[in-house]
């Protein structure tokens, strides 16, 4: 069985790691006859150059959270993190005060920069990271193209223009969004590890991520909305919104941005029918049981809904709302 999914950083890894502990129960023979093969797709318009190295939030969010290393108490970055390289480059003027670089992950920072000067591109340079941590699942970059979010704000009766992170991380994207701009879109496409990855599939999740920043993103790449609807797999999507709230993010100040409703009805609307529209591509998606209400709407709309637990609380919540996802996705 072939799963791939669409991810972005937090919310990706916390469902990827309950896919990875369902599939673990479900084929506990891994080695002999059925196995399962996870292929993540992930959003790289979060990654920037800082410090003269090459930073890939969301990729290492979902390579910390799967190899047991992610801080799960701040959500982010390394546990057990010190912060020493950070003082002297703020003792130098140089990277974002805001945006602290750990110790630890300054590590990973240097290494990929250093595959990626010897030639590497990101998807080998991010197969390299990966293989120390024993991640039991592949890990590519939605593209080996550099595409940059951007966002237009107004900042003292002035338009700017500033990095996705700037916006999301130094001003907690309190100030509204204008618009997201993706740098370099036109000149991407995806790699052929993730063409194949979608067409080969079995089934294609896309993970509870920000609609907009992570998936959409992925799916602004040139092609990459094709390749989804021309794949053979179901394509089953999780809500990141329950009870018209964000869980765990600011994600609805993204939504309000692009003129969407936090509502899970709406994001599904938004990422459309596979079936009833040109452009959709959900065969099926969850909602939380809170917004059950939503079920018979979306139904009526062409996308098969259903109602589950959606709050990935621990470990058991997360495997059951993977073992959700790939049900809705067999039936
Ligand atoms: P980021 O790149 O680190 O911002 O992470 P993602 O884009 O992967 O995920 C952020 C989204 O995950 C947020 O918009 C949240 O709404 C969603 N999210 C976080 N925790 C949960 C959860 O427990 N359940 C669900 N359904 N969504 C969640
Ligand atoms: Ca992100």
């Amino acid at each position: 069985m072939k799963i791939t999914v669409l991810a972005g950083g937090v919310g990706g890894a916390r469902f990827l790691r309950g896919l990875r502990t369902q599939l673990r129960k479900a084929y506990p023979n891994g080695d002999g006859g059925s196995t399962a093969e996870i292929t993540a797709v992930v959003n790289t318009g979060d990654d920037m150059w800082l410090t003269g190295l090459r930073v890939c939030p969301d990729l290492d969010s979902i390579m910390y959270t799967l190899g047991g290393a992610n801080d799960d108490e701040r959500g982010w970055g390394r546990k057990g993190e010190s912060e020493r390289v950070s003082a002297e480059l703020t003792a130098y003027g140089i990277g974002w005060p805001w945006f602290t670089l750990g110790d630890l992950d300054l590590g990973t920072h240097i290494a990929r920069s250093s595959f990626l000067r010897d030639g590497l591109t990101l998807t080998e340079a991010t197969a390299r990271l990966a293989e120390r941590w024993n991640l039991g699942i592949r890990l590519l970059p939605m593209s080996d193209q550099s595409v940059e979010t951007h966002v237009e704000i107004e900042l003292d009766g002035r338009r700017r223009i500033v990095h996705f992170e700037e916006w999301w991380v130094k001003h907690r994207a309190t100030v509204p969004a204008k618009r997201f701009i993706q740098v370099g879109v036109d000149a991407a496409t995806p790699t052929p590890e993730v063409r194949h990855a979608i067409a080969h599939a079995d089934i294609v999740l896309l993970a509870p991520s920000n609609p907009v920043v992570s998936i959409g993103t992925i799916l602004g790449v040139p092609g990459m909305r094709a390749a989804l609807r021309e794949a053979k797999a179901p394509i089953v999507g999780v809500s990141p919104i329950i009870s018209g709230a964000a869980v765990r993010g600011m994600a609805d100040a993204c939504l309000t941005a692009i003129g969407v409703e936090t509502t899970a009805a709406a994001v599904a609307k938004h990422y459309g029918s596979r079936r009833r529209s040109t452009t959709g591509l959900l065969d099926a998606w969850l909602v939380d049981e809170t917004d059950a209400a939503s079920v018979p709407v979306l139904e009526a709309a062409g996308i098969r809904t259903r109602a589950v637990p959606l709050w990935m609380r621990d470990p058991d919540t997360s495997a059951q709302l993977a073992a959700d996802a790939l049900a809705a996705a067999l039936s």
